[in-house]
C-alpha cells in the first residue's frame, strides 16, 4: 500500500536521468506539476508570475540533481520587469522559491504568457555551495525572459557546458487557470562528444515536438527523453522531487535573537507580538507576548 502511494506521488514530481550519444550526452527530464501547483496555491500566483516562478523552480530541481547529494544551490533571476526578483533554493531534488510580485498577468499578442516583458532585462546568478572554501558563483545576462533560453545561455556562457534547456507549463482553461502540467529538461554535452553525434542531437532538438505540446499530451519524463533522443538512450535513474520548506518557529526565534534587546523590548511594548512570514512558503509564525519575553530573557 505504501509503495502504491509513493508511486502516485512520484507521478506528479519526479526526474529521470539518462545518457545518450555513447554516454557523452546527459539528459535530465522532470515532471514538476505537483511542485508548481503547490507554489501557485500558497502564493496565489497569477499565470505570468506562475510560469516564471514555476519554470525557475523546475530548473532548480533539475540542477540540484546534477550535483552531489547535499550541495545547495541558489538561483536568482534579477529582472527589471513587473515580476521582480525570483529566488530559488534547491538541494538534492528539494526546491523552494518565491518571486517578488505574484500578481502578474501579461498576455502577449500570440496569446501566450508574456514572460519576456514580465521578467524584463537583468541577470541570472547561480550560487553553489559545494563545500569548498568558496561557494561557486556564476552569472549571465537574461537574454529572453522565457527562462529556458536564459538558462541555455547561462550554461554555455558561464559554465562552458553546451546545453539545451526546455521549461514549460500548461494551465487549465478554467477561470482559476490552475496548473495542469509542468516540467522541463536539461541536455548537457560532455567533453568527448563526437561532432557527428552533436550534429545528430542538434538536428533532433530542432525537429522534436515542443515541450509545451508534450506536457499537454501528458508525456512522462521518460517519454520526453524518448522524444529528445528518438529512442536512443540509456536510463540511469528515476528519483522523486519535492518542494518542502525547512522553516520553523525555532529558526525564526534565532533570527529574532540577533536583534538588539532594545528592539525586542520596543516590539513587545508597541505591538505586543511579532508576526513573521516565511518568504519561501508564506507560512506565518506568531510570537506572543510570552514568547517575546522569553526571548528578551534569553538575551540577558
Ligand atoms: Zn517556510
Amino acid at each position: 500500500m505504501l509503495k502504491y502511494l509513493s508511486v502516485i506521488k512520484m507521478k506528479d514530481n519526479y526526474l529521470v536521468k539518462a545518457y545518450c550519444m555513447h554516454e557523452t550526452v546527459r539528459i535530465y527530464a522532470a515532471i514538476t506539476t505537483g511542485i508548481v501547483k503547490h507554489n501557485q496555491k500558497i502564493f496565489n500566483l497569477y499565470p505570468t508570475s506562475c510560469a516564471a516562478l514555476g519554470r525557475t523552480l523546475t530548473m532548480g530541481a533539475i540542477m540540484s540533481c546534477t550535483y552531489k547529494n547535499d550541495d545547495t544551490l541558489n538561483i536568482y533571476v534579477k529582472g527589471d520587469g513587473p515580476i521582480g526578483k525570483i529566488t530559488i533554493e534547491a538541494t538534492n531534488g528539494n526546491v523552494r522559491g518565491y518571486c517578488e510580485n505574484p500578481g502578474v498577468l501579461l498576455i502577449g499578442k500570440d496569446g501566450k504568457q508574456d514572460l519576456s516583458f514580465g521578467v524584463g532585462n537583468g541577470e541570472i546568478t547561480v550560487v553553489k555551495d559545494l563545500h569548498l572554501r568558496q561557494p561557486f558563483s556564476g552569472s549571465s545576462e537574461i537574454i529572453s525572459g522565457e527562462i529556458a533560453k536564459d538558462f541555455t545561455y547561462y550554461f554555455t556562457k558561464s559554465e562552458q557546458i553546451p546545453s539545451a534547456v526546455g521549461l514549460s507549463e500548461v494551465f487549465d482553461d478554467d477561470e482559476a487557470a490552475t496548473i495542469k502540467a509542468a516540467g522541463g529538461f536539461l541536455v548537457q554535452v560532455m567533453p568527448g562528444c563526437k561532432e557527428e553525434d552533436l550534429l545528430k542531437l542538434e538536428d533532433r532538438l530542432s525537429k522534436m515536438k515542443p515541450l509545451s505540446e508534450m506536457l499537454k499530451e501528458g508525456y512522462t519524463a521518460l517519454e520526453i527523453i524518448n522524444e529528445i533522443t528518438d529512442g536512443d538512450y540509456i536510463e540511469l535513474e528515476e528519483r522523486e522531487l519535492t518542494s518542502n520548506c525547512k522553516c520553523s518557529k525555532e529558526r525564526f526565534s534565532r533570527g529574532l535573537l540577533t536583534l538588539k534587546k532594545s528592539d525586542l523590548l520596543e516590539i513587545l511594548e508597541q505591538d505586543h507580538k511579532a508576526l513573521i512570514t516565511c518568504n519561501f512558503c508564506n507560512k506565518q509564525y506568531t510570537f506572543t507576548e510570552d514568547d517575546l519575553k522569553e526571548l528578551i530573557d534569553a538575551k540577558n
